[in-house]
This record gives structure tokens, sequence and C-alpha cells, in this order.
């Protein structure tokens, strides 16, 4: 059975879509730490793990999260976007990006912020304009 997050990428499950091209896709985390939290995946793999990643796919990952992590920073007010990959619930690779202002942003166990659904469209919106506009 396909994970939830190809599923996303299919568009099978609605999101907020930030970016997407062949291989990866970016969208709003549901449950964000802060207002542009995005998660980034491979399109083509449903691999758990990031290091068990093929290396092409593993650097394209990466390369593809640099771009958006900048379309971020140039949307959503922030000192600079925070990395980090766990993956302890969706068993399909995922890179957090996370805008911060301080180190406490990027706690995993704080409360997460409740958007309406015209927050994280405006948010996603606005994110993918400086995306599409920095290709
Ligand atoms: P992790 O696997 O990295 O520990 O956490 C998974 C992340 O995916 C969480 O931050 C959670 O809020 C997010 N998430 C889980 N299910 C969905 C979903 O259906 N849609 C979106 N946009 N995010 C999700």
């Amino acid at each position: 059975m396909a994970t939830i997050f190809t599923r996303i990428a299919k568009g099978e499950i609605p999101s907020y879509k930030v970016a997407e091209n062949d291989e990866f896709y970016a969208f709003l985390d549901i449950n964000p730490l802060a207002k542009g939290h995005t998660l980034v995946i491979p399109k083509n793999t449903e691999e758990d793990y990031i290091f068990n990643l093929d290396d092409p796919t593993y650097h394209g990952l990466c390369a593809f999260a640099k771009k958006v992590a900048a379309a971020i920073k140039e949307a959503v007010p922030c000192k600079r976007v925070g990395v980090a990959v766990l993956g302890l619930e969706v068993p399909h690779t995922h890179i957090h990006l996370v805008p911060l202002q301080t180190e406490g942003d990027m706690d995993f166990r704080k409360e997460k912020l409740s958007l309406s659904q015209e927050e994280f469209s405006a948010i996603a919106e606005s994110i993918n304009k400086a995306f599409e506009s920095g290709k």
C-alpha cells in the first residue's frame, strides 16, 4: 500500500503544495512548528530511512530542499531555515524545513500551531511564488 506521502504527492490526498519537480515534492506540514514549516520528499521511492537512499536521490533531495529553503527564507520572515530529519511517524523519507527565530522553534515536542485553511494557502502560495521566481 502506498504511503500517505506518496498519496499526497500524487494528489490523492490534499496538501498545501510549495514546490515540485519530476522527482521531489514539497508541501506544508499539517502540524507546523512555525509558519512555513515544510516537508520535502522524494516522489519515486518510499524508502523510509534517508541514509538508505541511493546517492543520486539523496543528493537530489538535498539540492531540491536547498532551493525550497531559499524560497522559504524569502517568503517567511525568519533568521534562517532549520533542517531536521526524524521520520519517527511517517515511514517515507522527508526533510523538515522550519523557519527559525529562536532555537526553541525547532523543538518537536512543543505545541504545534493551529492555522486556518486560508493561512496555509497564503503561506504555500507565497513560498511557491518565491520558488518559481528563483528557479
Ligand atoms: P516524522 O515522521 O518526521 O517524525 O513526522 C512526520 C511529520 O509529518 C509530522 O510533522 C506531521 O505533522 C506531518 N504529517 C503527518 N501526516 C501528514 C499529512 O497527512 N499531511 C501533512 N501535510 N503533514 C503530515
